[in-house]
């Protein structure tokens, strides 16, 4: 089965509206938060309700971790994409406020207050499974002693997934024009621009999202084998291999969680499936590393992937937390909702800390989230 689409998606921040309609209104929608955000970057005002809305600490969300030259053209993509240098500025944005750098499995004593001292705390992790996770994120947090969780969604080192958003950004970046044939019906679609190539993309993603199966196949062959693009060569490329996975999990430095094995949606699931999806990978990467695995994250987790039945059924299955992708800091009142906690998404595409700054502070979440502070619902 194919994950429904790529990961954590611009498209897919629900929480600024976009997703619906063209790439057009999606773009003013994003073009309206970030007006928000210039404005309020430009003075400091915004770190007025830090006192309130910035918690107790934050848990981070990143992806990949690439070097600018290997950066996806399709902003949809680089989103999900930082440079070890912005990385490397992250790390040392936290240590000048003098954050304590905390592994997942702590996050439980610190919301109950049982770590000593008042310093707020900062989590790292990293989803999917990405190969350069091992290769830029791995050495540099090493470097700065900063613990880490990579949440491998198992069809990554496996090799079965196919990542259609990378193949198909590919696609575009060195096209100027895709023709396909999909259900009789013709695609003659424009590239030749930066705009019409991220509206080409949405296009086909769009095509892509609502097929199905084998109807998906040959979707994909008609799609990218006449410009060479083969199926399994992007994921070689892009995932950890399971010796990758081995040797990371033996440094106590890096936690290994699980994120399914399809990366599917898990609300559209049945409830056999949903257990699989829970219970299988967890003991697949159990049986690889050697230890237990103790925290999860839910694919895509947001309000429209993962609700009340998906939280039960991780917490039935004993892990001891689950992350989303709701937006805000943590509070003590998250302590009653550690399998659905949220998260601080890292923007690839503004690569500037002050951007950092007005989600730590809580600025944009309080606005996101209508004041409210304990998001888990
Ligand atoms: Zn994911």
């Amino acid at each position: 089965m194919y994950p429904r689409h790529g990961c954590f998606n611009v498209y897919q921040y629900n929480s600024v509206g976009v997703l619906k309609n063209s790439p057009i209104s999606a773009y003013s929608k994003i073009d309206r938060f970030q007006r928000i955000k210039n404005i309020a970057m430009r003075s400091a005002v915004y770190r007025a309700v830090s006192p309130w809305y910035s918690g107790m600490g934050s848990i981070l969300m990143f992806h990949r971790v690439c070097p600018e030259e290997l950066k996806s053209a399709i902003k949809g993509n680089s989103v999900l994409e930082i440079t070890p240098q912005y990385l490397e500025r992250i790390v040392l944005y936290f240590r000048k406020k003098g954050y304590r750098f905390l592994p997942l499995d702590e996050v439980p004593d610190a919301l109950n207050g049982r770590l000593r001292g008042r310093h707020k705390f900062v989590v790292f992790t990293f989803d999917d499974g990405y190969r350069d996770n091992y290769l830029y994120a791995y050495p540099l947090l090493k470097k700065y002693h900063v613990p880490f969780t990579v949440y491998v969604t198992t069809s990554f080192p496996d090799q079965t997934a196919v990542p259609w958003w990378f193949m198909l950004d590919d696609l575009i970046s060195k096209s100027d024009r895709i023709c396909f044939i999909r259900d009789g019906e013709e695609f003659d679609l424009d590239c030749s621009s930066p705009y019409r190539k991220e509206e080409t993309f949405y296009t086909i993603r769009q095509r892509i999202l609502s097929a199905a199966g084998g109807s998906l196949d040959s979707l994909f062959r008609n799609l990218f084998e006449p410009h060479g693009i083969r199926l399994g060569d992007k994921m070689r490329d892009l995932a950890l291999s399971w010796d990758q996975i081995v040797e990371m999990a033996r440094d106590p430095l890096v936690t290994i969680g699980s994120h399914t094995r399809n990366h599917t949606a898990l609300n559209r699931l049945g409830m056999r499936d949903l257990v699989r999806e829970i219970v299988e990978p967890r003991e697949a990467l159990e049986a690889r590393i050697g230890l237990k695995v103790r925290h999860f994250c839910y694919p895509f987790g947001s309000k429209y992937e993962a609700g009340p039945r998906e939280f039960n059924a991780v917490r039935e299955v004993g892990f001891r937390t689950a992350t989303t992708t709701r937006l805000s800091n943590l509070f003590a009142g998250h302590r009653r909702h550690l399998l659905a906690l949220p998260r601080i998404w890292v923007d690839g595409n503004v690569e500037d800390t002050r951007d950092l700054d007005l989600l730590v502070t809580g600025f944009m979440p309080l606005l996101l989230n209508r004041f409210k502070r304990v998001v888990a619902d």
